[in-house]
């Protein structure tokens, strides 16, 4: 028997609520609601590999700063961002920290750097 499974596409600001179905083994069958192809594409994305950008603080060592905000450089699996957190969790820093700096190198093999969200002065 058929499912249905609902999206809200972030393409654009119209949000088109976008209806996936999907049969019994979680084929993809058809979409629906979508004003564009890009709703489609989307949907695809987050039905199949959704990823998502991991967004985080780090302790500091030697600044009145006791966070800086760090983000990934690109989204990362979603079922990645639990281990990313706990990478990010142990991980801490020592001024100067630029915008842009990259914090952690190639997060978990991904290909993809945590870099730093803000400055960091001592
Ligand atoms: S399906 Fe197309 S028109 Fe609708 S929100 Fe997505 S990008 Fe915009």
């Amino acid at each position: 028997m058929a499912k249905k499974e609902t999206f809200i596409c972030i393409g654009c600001p119209l949000g088109c609520e976008v209806t996936l179905t999907i049969d019994e083994k979680g084929k993809i069958l058809g979409f629906a609601g979508n004003k564009c192809k890009e709703g489609e594409k989307y949907v695809f994305e987050e039905y199949t590999n959704p990823v998502r950008i991991l967004t985080a603080t780090v302790l500091t060592q030697n600044s009145a700063q006791p966070l800086l905000a760090v983000r990934t450089s690109k989204p990362i699996l979603k079922t990645m961002l639990a281990q990313g957190a706990a990478v990010l969790a142990r991980t801490k820093v020592k001024p100067p920290v630029r915008v842009g700096d990259i914090i952690v190198p190639n997060l978990l093999d991904t290909g993809v750097d945590v870099v730093a969200s803000a400055n960091l002065s001592s």
